[in-house]
Protein backbone atom coordinates (compact mmCIF):
# COMPACT_ATOMS: atom_id res chain seq x y z
CA UNK A 1 0.00 0.00 0.00
CA UNK A 2 1.07 3.48 -0.85
CA UNK A 3 -0.19 6.60 0.90
CA UNK A 4 0.30 9.10 -2.04
CA UNK A 5 -0.34 12.07 0.08
CA UNK A 6 3.43 13.63 0.24
CA UNK A 7 2.90 15.62 3.75
CA UNK A 8 5.81 18.29 2.24
CA UNK A 9 3.90 19.22 -1.11
CA UNK A 10 0.53 18.26 -0.03
CA UNK A 11 -1.51 20.32 3.15
CA UNK A 12 -4.87 19.58 4.55
CA UNK A 13 -6.75 22.85 4.74
CA UNK A 14 -9.51 23.43 7.75
CA UNK A 15 -12.64 21.30 6.50
CA UNK A 16 -10.12 18.30 5.30
CA UNK A 17 -9.56 20.12 1.37
CA UNK A 18 -6.10 19.39 0.32
CA UNK A 19 -4.35 22.04 -1.16
CA UNK A 20 -1.42 20.80 -3.52
CA UNK A 21 1.42 22.95 -3.66
CA UNK A 22 2.66 24.32 -6.43
CA UNK A 23 5.66 22.17 -6.95
CA UNK A 24 4.14 19.14 -6.15
CA UNK A 25 5.90 16.15 -8.46
CA UNK A 26 8.93 17.80 -9.47
CA UNK A 27 12.40 18.45 -8.05
CA UNK A 28 11.83 21.74 -7.21
CA UNK A 29 11.30 23.24 -3.56
CA UNK A 30 12.09 26.78 -2.08
CA UNK A 31 15.05 26.74 -0.74
CA UNK A 32 16.70 24.53 -3.20
CA UNK A 33 17.63 26.60 -6.09
CA UNK A 34 18.20 25.34 -9.49
CA UNK A 35 19.53 26.76 -12.53
CA UNK A 36 16.72 27.21 -15.30
CA UNK A 37 16.60 24.73 -18.55
CA UNK A 38 18.45 27.26 -20.75
CA UNK A 39 21.06 28.59 -18.24
CA UNK A 40 21.75 24.72 -17.45
CA UNK A 41 22.53 24.25 -20.92
CA UNK A 42 24.61 26.79 -21.58
CA UNK A 43 26.78 26.65 -18.11
CA UNK A 44 27.55 23.17 -19.46
CA UNK A 45 28.51 24.33 -23.22
CA UNK A 46 30.59 26.79 -20.96
CA UNK A 47 32.75 24.10 -18.66
CA UNK A 48 32.80 21.91 -21.70
CA UNK A 49 34.51 25.08 -23.74
CA UNK A 50 36.96 25.39 -20.88
CA UNK A 51 37.69 21.87 -20.34
CA UNK A 52 38.32 21.42 -24.37
CA UNK A 53 40.66 24.92 -23.67
CA UNK A 54 42.21 23.14 -20.67
CA UNK A 55 43.37 20.20 -23.11
CA UNK A 56 44.00 21.88 -26.00
CA UNK A 57 46.89 24.16 -23.79
CA UNK A 58 47.92 21.76 -21.77
CA UNK A 59 48.12 19.36 -24.34
CA UNK A 60 51.51 21.02 -26.01
CA UNK A 61 53.14 21.79 -22.61
CA UNK A 62 52.34 17.99 -21.66
CA UNK A 63 54.34 16.84 -24.75
CA UNK A 64 57.14 19.94 -23.99
CA UNK A 65 59.11 17.80 -21.87
CA UNK A 66 59.09 14.84 -24.66
CA UNK A 67 60.60 17.19 -27.32
CA UNK A 68 63.39 18.59 -25.26
CA UNK A 69 64.68 14.95 -25.35
CA UNK A 70 64.10 14.94 -28.31
CA UNK A 71 65.83 18.92 -28.81
CA UNK A 72 69.16 17.80 -26.86
CA UNK A 73 69.75 14.87 -28.70
CA UNK A 74 69.21 16.81 -32.10
CA UNK A 75 70.41 20.18 -31.16
CA UNK A 76 73.64 18.60 -29.61
CA UNK A 77 74.37 14.73 -29.56
CA UNK A 78 73.84 14.49 -32.97
CA UNK A 79 75.58 17.58 -34.84
CA UNK A 80 78.49 16.28 -32.16
CA UNK A 81 78.80 12.66 -32.89
CA UNK A 82 78.74 13.75 -36.88
CA UNK A 83 81.84 15.90 -36.17
CA UNK A 84 83.55 13.63 -34.10
CA UNK A 85 82.54 11.15 -37.38
CA UNK A 86 84.30 13.49 -39.66
CA UNK A 87 87.29 14.00 -37.34
CA UNK A 88 87.95 10.34 -36.77
CA UNK A 89 87.78 9.94 -40.95
CA UNK A 90 89.74 12.86 -41.91
CA UNK A 91 92.47 12.02 -39.01
CA UNK A 92 92.46 8.61 -40.18
CA UNK A 93 92.97 9.76 -43.93
CA UNK A 94 95.28 12.17 -42.89
CA UNK A 95 97.88 9.81 -40.74
CA UNK A 96 97.78 6.97 -44.02
CA UNK A 97 98.45 9.65 -45.88
CA UNK A 98 101.28 10.79 -43.87
CA UNK A 99 102.75 7.72 -43.71
CA UNK A 100 102.30 7.36 -47.64
CA UNK A 101 104.51 10.96 -47.93
CA UNK A 102 106.87 10.39 -45.50
CA UNK A 103 108.14 7.55 -46.73
CA UNK A 104 107.74 8.55 -50.84
CA UNK A 105 110.85 9.44 -52.85
CA UNK A 106 109.25 11.11 -55.56
CA UNK A 107 109.31 15.06 -55.48
CA UNK A 108 105.82 15.43 -56.94
CA UNK A 109 103.97 12.50 -55.52
CA UNK A 110 105.46 13.82 -52.66
CA UNK A 111 104.21 17.44 -53.50
CA UNK A 112 100.71 16.10 -54.40
CA UNK A 113 100.14 14.01 -50.99
CA UNK A 114 101.35 16.69 -48.96
CA UNK A 115 98.61 19.11 -50.23
CA UNK A 116 96.04 16.32 -49.62
CA UNK A 117 97.32 15.92 -46.14
CA UNK A 118 96.54 19.58 -45.02
CA UNK A 119 93.03 19.19 -46.71
CA UNK A 120 92.39 15.87 -44.72
CA UNK A 121 94.49 17.95 -41.18
CA UNK A 122 92.12 20.63 -41.89
CA UNK A 123 89.01 19.12 -42.49
CA UNK A 124 89.86 16.72 -39.50
CA UNK A 125 90.87 19.90 -37.46
CA UNK A 126 88.04 21.73 -38.11
CA UNK A 127 85.72 18.82 -37.41
CA UNK A 128 87.32 18.29 -34.28
CA UNK A 129 86.60 22.23 -33.17
CA UNK A 130 82.81 21.73 -34.42
CA UNK A 131 82.48 18.83 -32.39
CA UNK A 132 83.85 21.04 -29.31
CA UNK A 133 81.52 23.46 -29.91
CA UNK A 134 78.86 20.60 -30.38
CA UNK A 135 80.00 18.96 -27.15
CA UNK A 136 76.96 18.11 -24.85
CA UNK A 137 79.45 17.14 -21.84
CA UNK A 138 78.38 13.78 -21.24
CA UNK A 139 79.81 12.01 -18.39
CA UNK A 140 83.51 11.14 -19.07
CA UNK A 141 83.85 13.23 -22.09
CA UNK A 142 85.93 15.80 -20.84
CA UNK A 143 88.81 13.60 -20.03
CA UNK A 144 88.58 11.85 -23.09
CA UNK A 145 88.66 15.26 -25.00
CA UNK A 146 91.34 16.50 -23.18
CA UNK A 147 93.46 12.82 -24.21
CA UNK A 148 92.51 12.82 -27.48
CA UNK A 149 93.60 16.49 -28.37
CA UNK A 150 96.94 15.69 -26.26
CA UNK A 151 97.60 12.73 -28.67
CA UNK A 152 96.48 14.54 -31.90
CA UNK A 153 99.28 17.43 -30.97
CA UNK A 154 101.47 14.24 -30.21
CA UNK A 155 100.77 12.36 -33.66
CA UNK A 156 100.91 15.53 -35.22
CA UNK A 157 104.62 16.80 -33.60
CA UNK A 158 105.57 13.09 -34.70
CA UNK A 159 104.38 13.73 -37.91
CA UNK A 160 106.11 16.68 -38.85
CA UNK A 161 109.27 15.16 -37.66
CA UNK A 162 108.67 11.86 -39.94
CA UNK A 163 108.22 14.26 -42.65
CA UNK A 164 110.99 16.42 -42.38
CA UNK A 165 113.60 12.90 -41.67
CA UNK A 166 115.25 11.87 -44.43
CA UNK A 167 115.13 8.52 -44.11
CA UNK A 168 112.31 6.93 -42.00
CA UNK A 169 113.52 4.66 -39.33
CA UNK A 170 110.82 1.46 -38.81
CA UNK A 171 110.26 2.12 -35.28
CA UNK A 172 109.38 6.16 -35.75
CA UNK A 173 106.94 4.25 -38.05
CA UNK A 174 105.85 2.12 -35.78
CA UNK A 175 105.76 5.26 -33.02
CA UNK A 176 103.34 7.11 -35.14
CA UNK A 177 101.15 4.30 -36.12
CA UNK A 178 100.79 3.22 -32.14
CA UNK A 179 99.79 7.10 -31.49
CA UNK A 180 97.53 7.27 -34.74
CA UNK A 181 96.12 4.04 -33.06
CA UNK A 182 95.86 5.40 -29.88
CA UNK A 183 93.74 8.69 -31.31
CA UNK A 184 91.72 6.18 -33.40
CA UNK A 185 90.71 4.85 -30.20
CA UNK A 186 90.02 7.83 -28.31
CA UNK A 187 87.92 9.18 -31.18
CA UNK A 188 85.69 6.11 -31.45
CA UNK A 189 85.10 5.76 -27.71
CA UNK A 190 83.70 9.78 -27.76
CA UNK A 191 81.74 8.47 -30.74
CA UNK A 192 80.50 5.69 -28.75
CA UNK A 193 79.71 7.41 -26.03
CA UNK A 194 77.67 10.25 -28.15
CA UNK A 195 75.60 7.16 -29.92
CA UNK A 196 75.07 5.74 -26.25
CA UNK A 197 73.57 9.52 -25.35
CA UNK A 198 71.72 9.93 -28.51
CA UNK A 199 70.02 6.52 -28.02
CA UNK A 200 69.18 7.21 -24.75
CA UNK A 201 67.83 10.95 -25.84
CA UNK A 202 65.78 8.63 -28.36
CA UNK A 203 64.52 6.41 -25.77
CA UNK A 204 64.28 8.55 -22.81
CA UNK A 205 61.93 10.89 -25.27
CA UNK A 206 60.02 8.30 -27.26
CA UNK A 207 58.86 6.92 -23.49
CA UNK A 208 58.29 10.15 -21.77
CA UNK A 209 55.75 10.72 -25.75
CA UNK A 210 54.37 7.68 -24.93
CA UNK A 211 53.55 9.04 -21.35
CA UNK A 212 51.93 12.05 -22.03
CA UNK A 213 50.43 11.03 -25.15
CA UNK A 214 48.95 8.33 -22.98
CA UNK A 215 47.78 11.46 -20.10
CA UNK A 216 46.17 13.25 -22.50
CA UNK A 217 44.32 10.86 -24.16
CA UNK A 218 43.20 9.79 -19.85
CA UNK A 219 42.37 13.64 -19.73
CA UNK A 220 40.81 14.28 -22.64
CA UNK A 221 38.71 10.59 -22.94
CA UNK A 222 37.81 11.80 -19.04
CA UNK A 223 36.45 14.99 -20.08
CA UNK A 224 34.70 13.80 -22.83
CA UNK A 225 32.84 11.08 -20.48
CA UNK A 226 32.31 14.24 -17.97
CA UNK A 227 30.61 16.25 -20.66
CA UNK A 228 28.65 12.94 -22.04
CA UNK A 229 27.30 12.27 -18.73
CA UNK A 230 26.46 16.63 -17.82
CA UNK A 231 24.70 16.83 -20.85
CA UNK A 232 22.79 13.02 -20.66
CA UNK A 233 21.97 14.44 -17.06
CA UNK A 234 20.62 18.02 -17.76
CA UNK A 235 18.76 16.84 -20.98
CA UNK A 236 17.28 14.15 -18.63
CA UNK A 237 16.57 16.92 -16.39
CA UNK A 238 15.24 19.20 -19.09
CA UNK A 239 12.86 16.06 -20.30
CA UNK A 240 11.66 15.68 -16.80
CA UNK A 241 10.64 19.33 -16.54
CA UNK A 242 9.26 19.05 -19.78
CA UNK A 243 7.12 16.20 -19.48
CA UNK A 244 5.94 17.68 -15.49
CA UNK A 245 4.98 20.99 -17.58
CA UNK A 246 3.15 19.36 -20.39
CA UNK A 247 1.54 17.24 -17.23
CA UNK A 248 0.80 20.23 -15.36
CA UNK A 249 -1.00 22.25 -18.99
CA UNK A 250 -2.95 19.17 -19.51
CA UNK A 251 -4.53 18.94 -15.80
CA UNK A 252 -4.73 22.60 -15.52
CA UNK A 253 -7.03 22.56 -18.88
CA UNK A 254 -8.75 19.58 -17.18
CA UNK A 255 -9.59 21.29 -14.21
CA UNK A 256 -10.70 24.53 -15.99
CA UNK A 257 -13.10 22.34 -18.41
CA UNK A 258 -14.15 20.09 -15.71
CA UNK A 259 -15.01 23.46 -13.35
CA UNK A 260 -16.66 25.23 -16.30
CA UNK A 261 -18.79 21.80 -17.20
CA UNK A 262 -19.36 21.67 -13.45
CA UNK A 263 -21.23 25.21 -12.41
CA UNK A 264 -23.69 24.16 -15.31
CA UNK A 265 -24.49 21.11 -13.64
CA UNK A 266 -27.61 21.97 -10.97
CA UNK A 267 -28.42 18.30 -10.20
CA UNK A 268 -26.31 15.79 -8.26
CA UNK A 269 -26.98 13.52 -10.68
CA UNK A 270 -26.30 15.38 -13.20
CA UNK A 271 -23.17 15.75 -11.86
CA UNK A 272 -22.37 12.44 -11.22
CA UNK A 273 -23.08 12.27 -15.79
CA UNK A 274 -20.22 14.96 -15.83
CA UNK A 275 -17.83 12.93 -13.41
CA UNK A 276 -18.31 9.99 -15.54
CA UNK A 277 -17.46 11.78 -19.10
CA UNK A 278 -14.49 13.20 -17.29
CA UNK A 279 -13.19 9.84 -15.48
CA UNK A 280 -13.32 8.34 -18.99
CA UNK A 281 -11.91 10.71 -20.43
CA UNK A 282 -9.27 10.84 -17.94
CA UNK A 283 -8.72 7.15 -17.10
CA UNK A 284 -10.63 5.08 -20.32
CA UNK A 285 -8.71 2.22 -19.71
CA UNK A 286 -9.55 1.50 -16.09
CA UNK A 287 -12.51 0.09 -14.32
CA UNK A 288 -14.27 3.41 -12.43
CA UNK A 289 -16.84 2.98 -9.96
CA UNK A 290 -17.70 6.07 -8.03
CA UNK A 291 -19.42 5.49 -4.80
CA UNK A 292 -21.49 7.91 -2.66
CA UNK A 293 -22.90 7.44 0.80
CA UNK A 294 -26.62 8.51 1.71
CA UNK A 295 -27.51 10.80 4.18
CA UNK A 296 -26.73 8.73 7.43
CA UNK A 297 -23.35 7.74 6.11
CA UNK A 298 -24.87 4.13 6.76
CA UNK A 299 -24.68 2.64 3.24
CA UNK A 300 -22.33 3.11 -0.11
CA UNK A 301 -24.29 2.89 -3.43
CA UNK A 302 -22.82 3.04 -6.96
CA UNK A 303 -23.88 6.14 -8.78
CA UNK A 304 -21.79 5.82 -11.76
CA UNK A 305 -19.19 3.06 -13.00
CA UNK A 306 -17.21 3.56 -16.68
CA UNK A 307 -16.95 -0.33 -16.84
CA UNK A 308 -19.72 -1.70 -19.16
CA UNK A 309 -19.81 -4.62 -16.69
CA UNK A 310 -20.88 -3.04 -13.79
CA UNK A 311 -17.60 -1.65 -12.72
CA UNK A 312 -14.87 -2.87 -10.32
CA UNK A 313 -17.54 -3.62 -7.91
CA UNK A 314 -15.95 -2.71 -4.71
CA UNK A 315 -18.11 -4.88 -1.62
CA UNK A 316 -17.48 -1.97 0.84
CA UNK A 317 -20.66 -0.75 2.75
CA UNK A 318 -20.33 2.15 4.37
CA UNK A 319 -17.62 5.31 4.39
CA UNK A 320 -16.56 3.86 8.04
CA UNK A 321 -15.24 0.60 6.54
CA UNK A 322 -13.13 1.85 4.18
CA UNK A 323 -9.54 2.48 3.71
CA UNK A 324 -9.56 5.74 1.90
CA UNK A 325 -12.23 7.64 2.87
CA UNK A 326 -11.71 6.48 6.36
CA UNK A 327 -8.27 8.17 6.69
CA UNK A 328 -9.36 10.82 4.22
CA UNK A 329 -6.31 10.18 1.22
CA UNK A 330 -5.24 8.71 -1.58
CA UNK A 331 -4.87 4.63 -1.29
CA UNK A 332 -2.94 2.87 -4.17
CA UNK A 333 -2.50 -1.08 -3.81
CA UNK A 334 -0.16 -2.70 -5.76
CA UNK A 335 -1.69 -6.04 -5.81
CA UNK A 336 -4.64 -7.59 -4.27
CA UNK A 337 -2.90 -10.28 -3.33
CA UNK A 338 -0.49 -8.02 -1.43
CA UNK A 339 -0.58 -8.81 2.62
CA UNK A 340 -1.41 -5.24 3.36
CA UNK A 341 -3.98 -5.00 0.80
CA UNK A 342 -7.59 -3.13 0.97
CA UNK A 343 -9.83 -6.12 2.59
CA UNK A 344 -12.17 -5.33 0.11
CA UNK A 345 -10.16 -5.56 -2.83
CA UNK A 346 -9.13 -8.84 -2.06
CA UNK A 347 -10.70 -12.49 -3.59
CA UNK A 348 -11.92 -10.19 -6.32
CA UNK A 349 -13.57 -12.18 -9.15
CA UNK A 350 -12.01 -11.19 -11.88
CA UNK A 351 -8.46 -12.19 -10.15
CA UNK A 352 -5.24 -10.57 -8.99
CA UNK A 353 -5.53 -6.82 -9.76
CA UNK A 354 -4.05 -3.23 -8.82
CA UNK A 355 -6.28 -0.06 -7.15
CA UNK A 356 -6.29 3.05 -6.61
CA UNK A 357 -9.24 4.54 -4.05
CA UNK A 358 -9.53 8.64 -4.13
CA UNK A 359 -11.98 10.04 -1.60
CA UNK A 360 -14.82 12.66 -2.55
CA UNK A 361 -14.95 15.17 0.47
CA UNK A 362 -17.27 17.75 1.01
CA UNK A 363 -15.76 20.36 3.43
CA UNK A 364 -13.83 17.54 5.03
CA UNK A 365 -16.42 15.20 5.26
CA UNK A 366 -16.20 12.23 2.98
CA UNK A 367 -18.71 11.75 1.29
CA UNK A 368 -17.87 9.15 -1.65
CA UNK A 369 -15.21 7.55 -3.42
CA UNK A 370 -13.87 7.23 -6.71
CA UNK A 371 -12.67 3.22 -7.31
CA UNK A 372 -10.54 2.16 -10.00
CA UNK A 373 -8.53 -1.05 -11.07
CA UNK A 374 -5.70 -1.70 -12.64
CA UNK A 375 -3.91 -4.65 -13.91
CA UNK A 376 -1.69 -6.08 -10.90
CA UNK A 377 1.22 -4.68 -9.55
CA UNK A 378 0.76 -1.95 -12.44
CA UNK A 379 -1.39 -0.07 -10.69
CA UNK A 380 -2.95 3.69 -12.14
CA UNK A 381 0.55 5.92 -12.76
CA UNK A 382 0.90 9.51 -10.70
CA UNK A 383 -0.84 11.05 -13.38
CA UNK A 384 -3.71 9.13 -13.59
CA UNK A 385 -4.17 9.42 -10.05
CA UNK A 386 -3.51 13.12 -10.14
CA UNK A 387 -6.32 13.04 -12.43
CA UNK A 388 -8.80 11.38 -10.52
CA UNK A 389 -8.20 13.28 -7.22
CA UNK A 390 -8.49 16.69 -9.21
CA UNK A 391 -11.80 15.00 -10.76
CA UNK A 392 -12.79 14.18 -6.89
CA UNK A 393 -11.82 17.80 -5.40
CA UNK A 394 -13.79 19.36 -7.94
CA UNK A 395 -16.99 16.39 -7.74
CA UNK A 396 -16.45 17.51 -3.70
CA UNK A 397 -16.64 20.94 -4.00
CA UNK A 398 -19.61 20.74 -6.54
CA UNK A 399 -21.99 18.44 -5.11
CA UNK A 400 -21.19 20.75 -1.58
CA UNK A 401 -22.63 23.29 -3.45
CA UNK A 402 -25.37 21.69 -4.74
CA UNK A 403 -26.37 20.01 -1.67
CA UNK A 404 -26.04 23.45 1.04
CA UNK A 405 -28.00 25.01 -2.32
CA UNK A 406 -30.78 22.72 -1.86
CA UNK A 407 -30.55 22.77 1.68
CA UNK A 408 -31.14 26.06 1.40
CA UNK A 409 -34.08 26.10 -0.77
CA UNK A 410 -35.63 23.43 0.96
CA UNK A 411 -35.28 25.62 4.24
CA UNK A 412 -36.67 28.58 2.60
CA UNK A 413 -39.84 26.19 1.51
CA UNK A 414 -40.62 25.02 4.65
CA UNK A 415 -41.57 25.58 8.24
CA UNK A 416 -39.01 24.88 10.85
CA UNK A 417 -40.98 23.56 13.57
CA UNK A 418 -43.09 21.58 11.74
CA UNK A 419 -41.00 20.57 8.36
CA UNK A 420 -44.27 21.39 6.52
CA UNK A 421 -43.92 23.51 3.48
CA UNK A 422 -45.14 27.21 4.64
CA UNK A 423 -47.30 29.53 2.87
CA UNK A 424 -45.16 31.26 -0.28
CA UNK A 425 -44.11 27.86 -0.94
CA UNK A 426 -47.82 26.30 -1.02
CA UNK A 427 -48.97 29.36 -3.18
CA UNK A 428 -45.79 28.11 -5.72
CA UNK A 429 -47.14 24.69 -5.63
CA UNK A 430 -50.23 25.62 -5.91
CA UNK A 431 -49.43 28.04 -9.15
CA UNK A 432 -47.61 24.90 -10.79
CA UNK A 433 -50.72 22.88 -10.73
CA UNK A 434 -53.02 25.98 -12.07
CA UNK A 435 -50.56 26.42 -14.74
CA UNK A 436 -51.03 22.49 -15.88
CA UNK A 437 -55.12 23.32 -15.23
CA UNK A 438 -55.28 20.34 -12.39
CA UNK A 439 -58.22 20.35 -9.98
CA UNK A 440 -57.97 20.15 -6.77
CA UNK A 441 -59.44 20.50 -3.53
CA UNK A 442 -58.62 22.17 -0.55
CA UNK A 443 -58.88 21.69 3.19
CA UNK A 444 -58.04 24.57 5.48
CA UNK A 445 -57.50 23.28 9.06
CA UNK A 446 -57.13 24.51 12.43
CA UNK A 447 -56.34 23.69 16.04
CA UNK A 448 -59.40 23.41 18.48
CA UNK A 449 -58.73 25.52 21.52
CA UNK A 450 -54.86 25.67 20.91
CA UNK A 451 -55.09 29.22 23.14
CA UNK A 452 -56.36 26.96 25.65
CA UNK A 453 -53.32 24.55 25.46
CA UNK A 454 -50.93 26.88 25.02
CA UNK A 455 -51.66 28.51 28.45
CA UNK A 456 -52.16 25.28 30.17
CA UNK A 457 -48.82 23.53 29.51
CA UNK A 458 -47.16 26.33 28.07
CA UNK A 459 -45.47 26.80 24.58
CA UNK A 460 -43.13 24.03 24.39
CA UNK A 461 -45.96 21.82 24.26
CA UNK A 462 -47.97 23.70 22.23
CA UNK A 463 -45.09 23.41 19.55
CA UNK A 464 -45.02 19.17 20.24
CA UNK A 465 -48.54 19.29 19.79
CA UNK A 466 -48.05 21.08 16.01
CA UNK A 467 -44.83 19.20 15.18
CA UNK A 468 -46.98 15.91 16.40
CA UNK A 469 -50.43 17.20 13.95
CA UNK A 470 -48.06 18.07 11.33
CA UNK A 471 -46.52 14.30 11.67
CA UNK A 472 -49.91 12.79 11.37
CA UNK A 473 -51.41 15.18 8.16
CA UNK A 474 -47.70 14.17 6.41
CA UNK A 475 -48.34 10.54 7.22
CA UNK A 476 -52.05 10.59 6.76
CA UNK A 477 -52.42 12.52 3.26
CA UNK A 478 -51.55 11.07 -0.32
CA UNK A 479 -47.51 11.89 -1.90
CA UNK A 480 -48.89 13.72 -4.27
CA UNK A 481 -51.08 15.91 -1.80
CA UNK A 482 -49.59 19.40 -0.96
CA UNK A 483 -49.60 20.04 2.87
CA UNK A 484 -48.72 22.97 4.25
CA UNK A 485 -48.65 25.32 7.58
CA UNK A 486 -50.60 28.18 6.57
CA UNK A 487 -50.00 30.51 9.87
CA UNK A 488 -50.30 30.22 13.56
CA UNK A 489 -52.38 26.75 14.25
CA UNK A 490 -53.72 26.62 10.67
CA UNK A 491 -52.80 23.97 8.47
CA UNK A 492 -53.96 24.08 4.14
CA UNK A 493 -54.05 20.80 2.40
CA UNK A 494 -54.22 20.88 -1.46
CA UNK A 495 -55.43 17.82 -2.73
CA UNK A 496 -55.07 17.26 -6.76
CA UNK A 497 -57.06 15.61 -9.13
CA UNK A 498 -58.80 14.31 -6.12
CA UNK A 499 -63.02 13.93 -5.82
CA UNK A 500 -64.16 15.67 -3.22
CA UNK A 501 -65.78 12.23 -1.17
CA UNK A 502 -61.98 11.10 -1.10
CA UNK A 503 -60.78 14.12 -0.03
CA UNK A 504 -63.22 14.27 3.27
CA UNK A 505 -62.10 10.66 3.81
CA UNK A 506 -58.60 11.64 3.29
CA UNK A 507 -58.68 14.85 5.74
CA UNK A 508 -60.58 12.85 7.99
CA UNK A 509 -58.59 10.39 8.42
CA UNK A 510 -56.50 13.03 9.75
CA UNK A 511 -58.70 13.66 12.39
CA UNK A 512 -58.79 10.46 13.56
CA UNK A 513 -55.35 9.69 13.50
CA UNK A 514 -54.29 12.51 15.36
CA UNK A 515 -56.87 11.18 17.84
CA UNK A 516 -54.79 7.72 18.02
CA UNK A 517 -51.32 9.63 17.44
CA UNK A 518 -52.17 11.14 20.92
CA UNK A 519 -52.91 7.54 22.62
CA UNK A 520 -50.04 7.29 25.49
CA UNK A 521 -48.21 10.10 24.47
CA UNK A 522 -46.55 12.83 26.55
CA UNK A 523 -48.59 15.66 24.71
CA UNK A 524 -52.09 16.62 26.31
CA UNK A 525 -55.42 15.64 24.02
CA UNK A 526 -56.04 18.06 21.47
CA UNK A 527 -58.32 18.12 18.51
CA UNK A 528 -58.51 19.67 14.73
CA UNK A 529 -61.17 20.88 12.69
CA UNK A 530 -61.13 21.29 8.83
CA UNK A 531 -63.30 22.93 6.14
CA UNK A 532 -63.45 21.55 2.68
CA UNK A 533 -63.60 22.98 -0.29
CA UNK A 534 -63.98 21.30 -3.60
CA UNK A 535 -61.91 22.38 -6.39
CA UNK A 536 -62.67 24.55 -9.41
CA UNK A 537 -60.92 25.39 -12.33
CA UNK A 538 -62.73 28.56 -12.55
CA UNK A 539 -62.02 30.12 -8.96
CA UNK A 540 -58.55 31.29 -7.71
CA UNK A 541 -56.99 29.49 -5.14
CA UNK A 542 -57.26 32.52 -2.67
CA UNK A 543 -60.80 31.70 -3.09
CA UNK A 544 -61.21 28.43 -2.91
CA UNK A 545 -59.21 28.72 0.38
CA UNK A 546 -61.42 31.63 1.27
CA UNK A 547 -64.89 28.72 1.09
CA UNK A 548 -62.48 26.10 2.71
CA UNK A 549 -62.38 28.91 5.82
CA UNK A 550 -65.75 29.88 5.60
CA UNK A 551 -66.57 25.77 6.12
CA UNK A 552 -63.78 25.59 9.20
CA UNK A 553 -65.54 28.72 10.76
CA UNK A 554 -68.88 26.31 10.54
CA UNK A 555 -66.88 23.08 11.75
CA UNK A 556 -65.88 25.43 15.01
CA UNK A 557 -69.24 26.85 15.41
CA UNK A 558 -70.87 23.37 15.32
CA UNK A 559 -68.61 22.05 18.39
CA UNK A 560 -64.88 21.27 16.46
CA UNK A 561 -63.17 17.92 15.62
CA UNK A 562 -65.06 17.49 12.25
CA UNK A 563 -64.84 18.27 9.02
CA UNK A 564 -67.23 20.59 6.86
CA UNK A 565 -67.86 20.65 3.63
CA UNK A 566 -68.39 23.95 1.66
CA UNK A 567 -71.42 24.92 0.80
CA UNK A 568 -73.67 22.59 3.03
CA UNK A 569 -75.25 25.31 4.89
CA UNK A 570 -76.19 25.01 8.43
CA UNK A 571 -75.34 21.69 9.08
CA UNK A 572 -71.90 19.77 9.57
CA UNK A 573 -71.07 16.93 6.49
CA UNK A 574 -71.90 14.06 7.34
CA UNK A 575 -69.55 11.62 5.43
CA UNK A 576 -71.23 8.70 6.56
CA UNK A 577 -74.86 9.92 5.12
CA UNK A 578 -73.65 11.67 2.55
CA UNK A 579 -71.01 9.25 0.55
CA UNK A 580 -71.62 6.61 2.55
CA UNK A 581 -69.12 4.23 4.40
CA UNK A 582 -65.22 6.14 5.39
CA UNK A 583 -63.66 2.86 4.54
CA UNK A 584 -65.47 1.79 1.36
CA UNK A 585 -65.27 5.59 -0.14
CA UNK A 586 -61.28 6.29 0.30
CA UNK A 587 -58.45 4.60 -0.54
CA UNK A 588 -55.30 4.35 2.14
CA UNK A 589 -52.68 7.04 1.06
P1 LIG B 1 -60.21 27.75 18.20
O1 LIG B 1 -60.58 26.37 18.57
O2 LIG B 1 -61.33 28.62 18.06
O3 LIG B 1 -59.37 27.80 17.03
O4 LIG B 1 -59.40 28.24 19.45
P2 LIG B 1 -57.92 28.66 19.49
O5 LIG B 1 -57.52 28.82 20.87
O6 LIG B 1 -57.14 27.67 18.72
O7 LIG B 1 -57.96 29.97 18.71
P3 LIG B 1 -56.91 31.14 18.53
O8 LIG B 1 -56.76 31.41 17.07
O9 LIG B 1 -57.41 32.26 19.34
O10 LIG B 1 -55.61 30.69 19.14
C1 LIG B 1 -54.55 30.21 18.36
C2 LIG B 1 -53.39 30.02 19.24
O11 LIG B 1 -52.39 29.28 18.63
C3 LIG B 1 -52.80 31.30 19.67
C4 LIG B 1 -51.32 31.03 19.69
O12 LIG B 1 -50.74 31.14 20.96
C5 LIG B 1 -51.18 29.63 19.23
N1 LIG B 1 -50.11 29.50 18.35
C6 LIG B 1 -49.98 30.01 17.10
N2 LIG B 1 -48.76 29.67 16.59
C7 LIG B 1 -48.12 28.92 17.53
C8 LIG B 1 -46.82 28.30 17.59
O13 LIG B 1 -46.02 28.34 16.69
N3 LIG B 1 -46.55 27.62 18.71
C9 LIG B 1 -47.41 27.53 19.77
N4 LIG B 1 -47.05 26.86 20.84
N5 LIG B 1 -48.60 28.12 19.73
C10 LIG B 1 -48.97 28.82 18.62
MG1 LIG C 1 -56.63 29.82 14.60
MG1 LIG D 1 -57.50 27.23 16.79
Amino acid sequence: MTDLRDTETEASLPGGARWRLPWAGTDERPGRRTLAPHHQVQLLWLLTLLAVVAVVVTGPFALNSAESGIKTATLRLVPASTQLAAATENYTAGTAELLVVAQSTDAAARSDGLNELTTFDTAANAAWKNYQRFSANLPGEAKLRTNVALETQQLSATGVELLASASISPAAVATFTALAARQQQGLVQLQKQYQTGINAAVTLADRQYGIRKRDLLIVATIVLLLTMISFSIVTRSIRRRYHIQVDEVRRNELESGLQRALEMVRTEQDCYTLVQHAIEQSAPSLPSEFLVADSSRAHFHQVITTDPAGGPGCPVMSPDECPATNRGQTQKWQSNTALDTCPYLRNRDTGPCSAVCVPVSIAGKTIGVFHATGPDHDPPDPSTTGDLELIARKTGERIGILRAFSRTEAQARTDPLTGLLNRRSLEGAVRDLTAEAHPYAVAYGDLDHFKLLNDVHGHDTGDRALRLFARVLRDSVRPNDIAARYGGEEFVVVLPDCAITDAHAVIDRVRTRLGDAQRGGTVPSFTVSFGLAPGDVNLAFGEIVEQADAALLRAKAEGRDRVVLAGEAGEAADPGAAHGPTAELHPTP
